[in-house]
C-alpha cells in the first residue's frame, strides 16, 4: 500500500504537466503512465505547432522531455495501468496491476483514444492492412496504395505521413468538404501522391488468404448521394476519423456527456467530486491539442494545490 498527496492517472501532455505542477508544488505526485505511457504524441511523428521548438520536435521525444523534467522536480512515474477507483471517500483509492494506492487528490488524464468504423471486416483485417496509426503502420506499406477515412485534421496529417511509404494515399470522406485546418487541407491537395473519393463510405473490408496469411485487397464504397457501390482496390485502410475519451472506468462516478468526455466547472477543472480534477483530451472534446492538454494539466495541478491546502 502506498499513499501520497496527488496521484495522476495519465501520461500524455496533461498528466506530465500535472506532475510538473505538482512536483514543484511539493505533492510529491504519483502518474500512473497506462497503456500508452507519453499519451497519444507517442504515435505522431512531427509535432510542429508545440511552442519552443521552432524547428518542430518528434512526439515520442517530446514526451520524454516533459517525463524528464516532471521527474526532475520529483515526480513519479509508473509503468502500471490503474484498473479501478474507489472515489467514495477519501483518501481515494486507486488499484493499478491488483496494487492498492491511496491520494487526497486525483487528476484524470487519461485522454482519448482513435475511433473505428465498427463493421465486422475491420476488425477482421485490424494488423492485416487495417490499422488506426499511421506512424505505426505506415512503413509496412512500402510503394503501395493505401486509403485514409476521414476528412479532419487527423485524416490529413496521417495522409501527409504516409506519403513517406505508400506510391499513393487515397483519402475517403463521407461529404465533399473537409473539415481539417486549412494549412492541412492547402498540403494534401498540394501533394501529388494524395487524391480525394468525396461523398464515400466503407461498408466493407475484402481481402484474400495468401500463403495462409489474410491480406486485404480493397475496400467495398458505397457513394452517398447515389447510393452505388464499387469495389476500390488498395492494401491498407487508416482510420483517421476521430477519437473517443478513455473514460470507462469513470463511467458512474463521475459526470459526463453523451460521449463520454469528463465534465468540469467552468474554468476549473474541478469534476463533480470534490478532490477530483480532469485535464487534457479526456475533458475536451473542442481544442484537443497539445498545448491546451499540457495549460490544462497545469491548472489540474494548481486546482489540486489549493483543494489540499485548504484540507489542511
Ligand atoms: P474530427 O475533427 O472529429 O474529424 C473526424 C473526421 O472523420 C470528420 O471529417 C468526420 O466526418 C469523419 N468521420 C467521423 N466518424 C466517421 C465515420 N463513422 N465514418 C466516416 N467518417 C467519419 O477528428 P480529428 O481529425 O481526430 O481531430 C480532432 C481534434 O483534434 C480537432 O480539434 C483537431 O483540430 C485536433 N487535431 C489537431 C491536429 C494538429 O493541430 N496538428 C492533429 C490532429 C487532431 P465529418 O466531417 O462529416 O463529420
Amino acid at each position: 500500500m502506498k499513499k501520497t498527496k496527488v496521484i495522476i492517472i495519465g501520461s500524455g501532455p496533461a498528466g506530465l504537466t500535472a506532475a510538473l505542477y505538482a512536483g514543484r508544488a511539493n505533492l510529491s505526485p504519483l502518474v500512473f503512465e497506462g497503456q500508452q505511457p507519453g499519451g497519444q504524441l507517442t504515435i505522431t511523428t512531427d509535432v510542429e505547432n508545440y511552442p519552443g521548438f521552432a524547428e518542430g520536435v518528434k512526439g515520442p521525444e517530446l514526451m520524454e522531455i516533459m517525463r524528464k523534467q516532471a521527474q526532475r522536480f520529483g515526480a513519479e512515474t509508473a509503468f502500471k495501468t490503474v484498473e479501478s477507483v474507489d472515489m467514495s471517500k477519501r483518501p481515494f483509492k486507486v488499484v493499478a496491476e491488483g496494487e492498492e494506492y491511496f491520494a487526497e487528490a486525483l487528476i484524470i488524464a487519461t485522454g482519448a483514444c482513435a475511433k473505428w468504423l465498427n463493421i465486422p471486416s475491420e476488425e477482421e483485417y485490424k494488423g492485416f492492412g487495417v490499422s488506426a496509426c499511421a506512424t505505426c503502420d505506415g512503413f509496412f506499406f512500402r510503394n503501395q496504395h493505401v486509403a485514409v477515412v476521414g476528412g479532419g485534421d487527423t485524416a490529413l496529417e496521417e495522409a501527409s505521413y504516409l506519403t513517406n511509404h505508400a506510391s499513393k494515399v487515397t483519402i475517403i470522406h463521407r461529404r465533399d468538404q473537409m473539415r481539417a485546418c486549412k494549412a492541412l487541407q492547402e498540403r494534401a491537395i498540394r501533394n501529388s501522391k494524395i487524391n480525394f473519393i468525396w461523398d464515400s463510405i466503407v461498408e466493407e473490408v475484402v481481402g484474400v488468404q495468401e500463403n495462409g496469411h489474410k491480406k486485404m485487397t480493397g475496400l467495398k464504397l458505397k457513394n452517398v448521394k447515389t447510393g452505388l457501390t464499387n469495389e476500390f482496390k488498395c492494401d491498407g485502410l487508416f482510420l483517421g476519423i476521430g477519437h473517443q475519451p478513455n473514460t470507462m472506468l469513470f463511467k458512474g462516478l463521475l459526470d459526463m456527456d453523451s460521449v463520454g468526455y469528463l465534465k468540469t466547472k467552468s474554468h476549473s477543472t474541478e469534476t463533480n467530486i470534490q478532490g477530483v480534477f480532469a485535464a487534457g483530451d479526456v475533458a475536451d472534446s473542442k481544442y484537443r491539442q497539445a498545448i491546451t492538454a499540457a495549460g490544462t494539466g497545469c491548472m489540474a495541478a494548481i486546482d489540486a494545490e489549493k483543494y489540499l491546502t485548504q484540507l489542511e
